[in-house]
């Protein structure tokens, strides 16, 4: 396999993106031009089957178009169809996106079908006993039986359940993970694919209950179902099987280089974490070009007299911090994008220093623009309480939070890593860091993760240690968090990029500067 470089991973992405035109972009957004946000999920369902039908995007995009897989997201942030946003990245992405990663040829195949008849799926990964946690803790069970040739799914406890899966309700199929048995040994989670319901009649498979989270603050037009698996049968062919595989004399055999492990199946999660970092800043753009324009055209009484409210010395402050910071975080996320775009077309793994980046767009994106969204709704008056303003729609970012990695279990992992990295390198190099780093931002990641290294050397355990000092864990992840912003890419790059490719903005940038909301 090709080695990653960066240059031409960048001008990949950008000759990528001349697939998103801008009738391309019409005619997606146009299956949503009608959508109401407060249809059932039943009618949000029949939307996302009639998109699926039209093939504008396919499953295997993601792999073959990314630019336009990414794209799609940030069209519908755009229009910030909060619960049909994650309806349509739970289809595309997790399900079957799933399938598409960790799939056979045969079961990549059958993605084809499913697109053609309109089928949805759900991605049952967390469990009520994991929340946060989902993928590292799964009790679910997948006990191969060798009489009947299959596994025999189930969530023997309450805390093995599945909870919280969108689009749980309406599902045709099922992607789970469960904890593979063979011959009373765990082998570790492993993904089944399987109909939830049958194809003829719509009615759940035997075994299969499926029951209603109740009414969020936001998004009921998303269906999330517990799930029940009681002693479900579910054949061979139901293991995805690029990585792993089950013969038909029942061996386990591993194919190629990779075992199955929380990366592998975790590839998606990385995929959605990006998608859902380009949707928090993307609604948040949205929100701040719509309420401008109020802001505009509205008349305050001033100090110095009458004038409009975009014009109080506090709102212009804000619209230019937050054009900056949006732009940064945009900039840096694209350059992430073209990172991940570049696995994604060859299928490989991404390395660890590509996973942290995506973890920096997921923690700093939905952190600026929470942020940002808090600051503009204290300033704009009554204007903020209007249900046709958009703030309504603020909890979607409550959701990105959690979503595909919480904000908090990401950032314990970033220092974690950095720290892991300091050791190697050496305490003496760390604190020459500390005394002669020259820029401001790699300093202060310097000394926080000087001072994080020696609080922990008196605490018993690393993980003692972390609880007792959380504030600095997460003082020294956000510090990460800044520097990757700060250092990424250089502003002549992006100057090569813009000369190299003049169409760019206008697939990327442009049609997403017009409020949709
Ligand atoms: C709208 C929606 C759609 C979803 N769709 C799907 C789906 O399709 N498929 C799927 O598998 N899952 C889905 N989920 C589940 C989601 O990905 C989360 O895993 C789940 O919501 C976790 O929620 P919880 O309340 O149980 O979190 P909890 O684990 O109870 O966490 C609560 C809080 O405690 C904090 N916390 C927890 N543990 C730690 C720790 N060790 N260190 C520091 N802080 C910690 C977290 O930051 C969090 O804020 C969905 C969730 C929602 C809300």
């Amino acid at each position: 396999m090709a080695p990653f470089l960066h240059r031409e991973a960048v001008d990949e992405w950008a000759r990528g993106t001349e697939t998103v035109t801008r009738a391309w972009q019409d005619d997606f957004l146009s299956y949503t031009a009608e959508y109401d946000r407060s249809c059932s999920p039943v009618e949000s369902s029949q939307v996302l089957r009639t998109l699926c039908r039209s093939k504008l995007l396919r499953y295997t995009d993601m792999r073959d178009d990314p630019e336009r897989f990414f794209a799609a997201h940030r069209l519908l942030a755009s229009r910030i169809l909060g619960g049909f946003g994650i309806r349509f990245t739970v289809q595309f992405n997790l399900f079957a996106g799933s399938i598409l990663g960790l799939g056979s040829d045969t079961q990549v195949g059958m993605l084809e079908d499913m697109q053609e008849r309109g089928e949805l799926g759900c991605f049952a990964l967390t469990e009520v006993g994991a929340g946060v946690l989902s993928g590292f803790i799964v009790h679910t069970t997948a006990t191969w039986d060798p009489v009947r040739g299959g596994f025999t799914i189930s969530t023997p406890t309450v805390e093995s359940e599945k909870n919280w899966i969108s689009q749980g309700l309406v599902a045709d199929w099922v992607v789970v993970f469960a904890d593979l048995i063979m011959d009373g040994k765990a082998l570790g989670p492993h993904p089944f694919l399987f109909r939830m319901r049958e194809e003829a009649t719509g009615a759940l498979i035997p075994g299969v209950s499926v029951t209603d989270m109740g009414t969020k603050t936001i998004a009921n037009d998303l269906d999330n179902a517990r799930i029940r698996f009681t002693d479900v049968f579910a054949p061979r062919e139901a293991l995805l099987s690029r990585f792993v595989d089950i013969t038909p004399g029942g061996e386990y055999v591993q194919l190629g280089d990779e075992p199955m492990r929380i990366e592998v199946i975790g590839q998606r999660l990385l995929t959605g974490r990006l998608a859902i970092s380009e949707a928090a800043i993307v609604a948040v753009r949205q929100l701040f070009i719509k309420t401008k324009e109020y802001a505009d055209a509205k008349q305050v009484n001033g100090i110095s007299g009458k004038k409009p409210l975009a014009q109080l010395p506090q709102l212009e402050k804000l619209f230019e911090d937050a054009h900056a910071e949006l732009t940064a975080l945009e900039t840096f996320t694209a350059s992430v994008e073209a990172r991940l775009s570049w696995d994604l077309r060859r299928g490989t793994i991404p390395d660890a220093a590509l996973v942290e980046a995506i973890s920096v767009c997921k923690v700093r994106n939905i952190e600026v623009a929470t942020d940002l969204e808090h600051r503009l709704e204290q300033e704009v008056g009554s204007y903020a309480l209007m249900a046709e303003s958009g703030f309504i729609y603020k909890d979607m970012l409550l959701c990105c939070k959690f979503a595909e990695g919480d904000s908090r279990i990401l950032m314990q992992k970033m220092a974690r890593d950095e720290l892991k990295r300091a050791q190697k390198g050496g305490m003496f190099a760390l604190v020459r860091e500390v005394v002669f780093q020259g820029d401001p931002m790699l300093r202060d990641k310097a000394m926080k993760t000087f001072g994080l290294a020696r609080a922990l050397r008196s605490a018993p355990s690393m993980i003692v240690g972390f609880e007792q000092n959380w504030e600095m864990v997460y003082a020294l992840a956000d510090s990460m968090c800044k520097v990757h912003v700060h250092q990424r890419p250089k502003g002549e790059d992006v100057a090569r990029v813009l000369r190299e490719h003049p169409n760019l903005l206008n697939y990327l940038q442009q049609p997403l500067l017009v409020s949709r909301l």
